[in-house]
């Protein structure tokens, strides 16, 4: 099979038949072999009885349903769980990105070698309070993922190779950051293209201001489980270590001064009236609880349970 198509949808029922239509139209077109493989998302109108509809016209056409809403994230990683395309391709249901600009993906992953090819809503027909914090997030993101040729980390619009889906996890809000998180499982090619976009048709945006507050902290999160993820103990063992060695320097001084002072007649020293004193505690108690923070986070590391159970009603 050529190409899969993945669309996370979330009380979308008005935008479904316009879509696949459209995907229809180009896969025709082109003569792919294709699935689309619809995740509702929880929806409460009736976006699923649309998709059964559809399916029935259409026998490419896959679902799985939510039995409630468990986000974007946990919708695309079902999605790639059951992907079965050398090409996966995501978009939103909601008809802002366009099925056109599919063929070009699929030719940039399969003759460039791109692993992965986000889409760049370069003319963004969104409101303002939503592209100008985007702006910001996208500069941090890129910084701090070192991913430089990005544009648009968020686009829902993405095309991968299917390796790609099959070895990344997308949880929580991870969405975000999938070309981070391609990084961090070794697909390093990843590539950008310009995709028309157009204001929503139908219905409203599911994710509020919300979004920047939390993007930047699973931001931290990926930084950090990146960095330190598979060895905590690395970051917790050192700040433990080091603590602990300052804490251990104070009281060997307080002590030293504390003798000292027992044999004058003119000084005396009171350890508790010290700073060093009060600091070496700090110090010493903080190294022992990084130390064991990094054991623990070392523990968790190796205990990893089946995270992703998404309780589904429906599939087909
Ligand atoms: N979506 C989803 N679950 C959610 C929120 C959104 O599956 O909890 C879907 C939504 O239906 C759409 C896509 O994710 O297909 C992008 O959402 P939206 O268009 O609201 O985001 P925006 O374009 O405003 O960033
Ligand atoms: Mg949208």
């Amino acid at each position: 099979m050529d190409i899969s198509i993945i669309v996370p949808l979330y009380n979308e029922a008005e935008s479904l038949p316009e879509l696949t239509e459209w995907i229809q139209r180009v896969m025709a077109m082109h003569g792919y072999s294709y699935e689309i493989i619809f995740v509702n998302d929880g929806s409460t109108d009736n976006s699923f009885d649309v998709i059964k509809k559809l399916a029935m016209q259409n026998a490419a056409i896959h679902a799985v349903s939510f039995s409630r809403n468990y986000g974007k994230s946990p919708a695309l990683n079902t999605g790639f769980a059951r992907a079965k395309g050398d090409v996966v391709i995501t978009m939103d249901a909601d008809l802002q990105d366009s099925p056109d600009e599919i063929p070009e993906l699929y030719r940039m992953i399969t003759e460039d070698g791109y692993d992965l090819v986000s889409g760049w809503k370069k003319k963004r027909y969104d409101p303002l309070s939503k592209t100008i914090p985007t702006k910001l997030f996208n500069a941090t993101a890129r910084k701090v993922s070192g991913i430089n040729n990005l544009h648009d980390f968020n686009c829902g619009l993405k095309a991968y190779r299917r390796e790609v889906v099959k070895h990344i996890e997308v949880y929580g809000d991870m969405h975000r950051y999938i070309p981070y998180l391609a990084k961090n499982a070794g697909y390093k090619k990843i590539g950008e293209k310009v995709v028309h976009h157009q204001a929503r048709k139908y219905g409203v945006s599911k994710f509020g201001l919300d979004r920047f507050v939390n993007g930047y902290l699973d931001l931290a999160t990926l930084w950090f489980q990146s960095k330190f993820g598979i060895k905590p103990m690395h970051i917790f063992g050192l700040l433990g270590s080091l603590m602990f060695i300052i804490g251990f320097i104070a009281v060997v001084t307080v002590l030293i001064m504390k003798i000292v002072s027992m044999n004058s007649d003119t000084y005396h020293f009171y350890l508790t009236k010290s700073v060093y004193f009060y600091l070496s505690m700090v110090f010493m108690v903080l190294g022992v609880q990084f130390f064991c923070t990094g054991f623990i986070g070392e523990l968790i590391t190796r205990n990893s349970p089946e995270r992703n159970n998404y309780l589904i009603s429906e599939e087909f």
